[in-house]
């Protein structure tokens, strides 16, 4: 099984600033996991360095669609909505576990964003330009069809609905599989590793130093060739390398706000109109409902971004309105992320009108920075910029790169033949789960997050001591994380791994003790990192449940 084992860490460390790489990338978020198994599975050799945890910036704070940007169709960005409609069905074949097929309805009402016309023509040109299967194509409904499907809808403004195929994803952990995989291809990757300079050669960017924020010594990587895929970070690296002119980043942040199902027990995902003329989300997930986004323009720490009251009381008010008899309250909010889109100025546009297309920059000293983009195209992407580095490398060492394969890549997870595969494998989890004392919802759960790699906790599961099943799962899961996915600190278990901070908050309280005392073990803590970790949890904990 490939994976990043944080046990690894020293190993990896040595041989980075040991050997020569062909290619460096700087960014751990869904760009840069792109672009690394693209590079490493065209056979360059090829180093990863993130500055925290892999998907710790914008790539866990998304709506966590694979989508085709419907909202996009109506700013005729047809090229666009056609490369990520197209994008969600090789991703599905390349993960079904982790990106699965989900019906969108969305609801029409009286002087609405879409009418009834605008709507069946828009969903129809969606259908077309992404390729949708005929079974799978926009259904309209009637106003009694809409209702039967949401029954919370607003029956006095309704007037009918639009269902068509989407499909829905976890960010940090698609993120994760594809670094994994990467790692299959000998790509050698690294988190907690901050670039902080670039080494140059005749001018031109031959490497990177780096700090290790685990130990705090510098290191440097030899690589013919950066590329800088740092997200809303782009810019500062550009200014790092003195290439920081043209085009630039305007970060805009997104909100997302959780609820439990049963204040907010829609039946399914829905994309409906708010009065400002923008749409939301809500989308059910397990024992929630998420609720986003926010659209609003960021000039604030990118290292520090917070949902804030105002954000809160806009998706609330957005949905109690839809969903009259919902009622929802601040006091009903569980937990939310915030995060930033790195999208790209455009003078004279607003947040929610600048585009959602990838752009690359190249410097005078060869740093290659790729920026904006949706997580959804991430392997196009990917794909783009190796191709324009392929190019450099013919003309530089007359050396031929193959072309992209990732089309055929597996990720991490599976092999699964189809949606229907996972849902016969989630089965026989549920089962062993519910044997073990345990909710069967976890084994909706493990195969949502882990795939066929559920058999290894369950495993890890039968080998740990403790009365409290959930207490077990979670250890056997950090086992499996501390081993295959480099986790290095409990936000990174909590937060991106397994996603309890956002979906199950109260989890963490019982958790907590058991997750500490035996990374404390594995990691041999002294009781400062003890503390300093708990303070860690408290933080995120606040943050992403108390707002001012
Ligand atoms: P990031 O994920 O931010 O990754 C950049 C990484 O670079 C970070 O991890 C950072 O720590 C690291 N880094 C920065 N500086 C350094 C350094 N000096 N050294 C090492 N590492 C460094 N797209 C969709 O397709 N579907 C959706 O549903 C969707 N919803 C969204 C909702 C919101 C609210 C937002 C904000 C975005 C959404 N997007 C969605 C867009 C998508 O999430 C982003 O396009 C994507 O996650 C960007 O990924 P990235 O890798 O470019 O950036």
């Amino acid at each position: 099984m490939s994976g990043i084992s944080a046990l690894d860490r020293g190993k990896v460390i040595g041989k980075v600033t040991s050997e020569q790489y062909d290619l460096v990338i700087i960014g751990g978020g869904i760009t840069g996991a792109g672009i690394v198994l693209d590079a490493a599975s065209r056979g360059l050799k090829v180093a990863l360095d993130e500055k925290s945890d892999f998907a710790s910036g914008t790539s866990s704070k998304s709506t966590k669609l694979i989508h085709g940007g419907l909202r996009y169709l109506k700013q005729f960005e047809i090229a666009l909505v056609r490369e990520v409609g197209m994008e969600r069905a090789i991703v599905h074949k390349l993960a079904p576990h982790l990106v699965k097929s989900e019906k969108m309805l969305l609801p029409l009402i009286k002087d609405g964003t879409y009418g009834k016309i605008l709507t069946s023509l828009g969903l129809m040109v969606y259908d077309v330009l992404a390729g949708v299967e005929r079974e799978d194509q926009r259904k309209m409904l009637s106003k009694d069809e809409a209702l039967t499907l949401e029954p919370l809808l607003d029956e006095s403004v309704l007037e009918g609905g639009g269902l068509y195929a989407e499909y829905r994803t976890d960010d940090a952990r698609l993120t994760t599989e594809i670094l994994k995989t990467a790692a299959g291809y000998k790509a050698d990757i690294l988190n907690y590793a901050e670039a902080i300079d670039f080494l140059y050669t005749d001018d031109q960017v031959s490497g990177i130093t780096w700090k290790d924020h685990l130990t705090g010594n510098t290191h440097e990587i030899k690589a013919s060739y950066v590329i800088s895929a740092a997200g809303p970070w782009v810019d500062k690296i550009r200014k790092k390398n003195h290439s920081f002119e043209g085009k630039r980043l305007h970060p805009t942040k997104g909100v997302h706000v959780v609820l439990p199902r049963e204040k907010f027990p829609v039946n399914q995902s829905v994309y409906f109109d708010v009065p400002d003329g923008r749409m939301l989300f809500a989308i059910p997930r397990d024992r929630v409902t998420y609720l986003g986004t926010t659209d609003t323009d960021y000039h604030g720490d990118l290292n520090d971004v917070r949902t804030d009251k105002v954000d809160v009381d806009y998706l609330l008010d957005g949905a109690n309105r839809a969903f009259p008899d919902v009622d929802l309250t601040i006091e009903d909010v569980e937990s939310s992320w915030a995060g930033l889109r790195p999208l790209i100025e455009e003078e004279g546009k607003s947040a929610s009108e600048l585009s959602r297309k990838d752009e690359i920059f190249e410097s005078d000293t060869g740093l290659l920075s790729i920026a904006g983009g949706k997580l959804t195209g991430y392997r196009k992407m990917a794909e783009r910029i190796v191709d324009k580095l392929a190019k450099r490398i013919r003309r530089d060492q007359d050396r031929k790169i193959s072309d992209c394969i990732t089309d055929e890549i597996s990720i991490c997870g599976g092999p699964f033949e189809d949606g229907e595969d996972v849902l016969k494998y989630e089965q026989v989890v549920a089962e062993k789960v519910k044997s073990a004392g345990l909710d069967t919802y976890y084994g909706v759960y493990l195969v949502g997050n882990y795939g066929r790699q559920s058999d290894d906790i369950l495993k890890h599961f039968q080998e740990i001591d403790n009365e409290d099943p959930e207490i077990r799962l979670a250890l056997a899961e950090l086992e499996f994380t501390i081993n295959i996915e480099s986790v290095q600190s409990v936000m990174d278990f909590f937060e991106r791994r397994t996603g309890r901070l956002y979906f199950h908050i109260q989890s963490i309280e019982k958790l907590r003790v058991p997750v500490l005392n035996k990374m404390a073990a594995v990691f041999s803590w002294s009781e400062e990192r003890i503390q300093q970790e708990n303070g860690y949890l408290d933080k995120a904990v606040e943050i992403a449940s108390h707002f001012n």
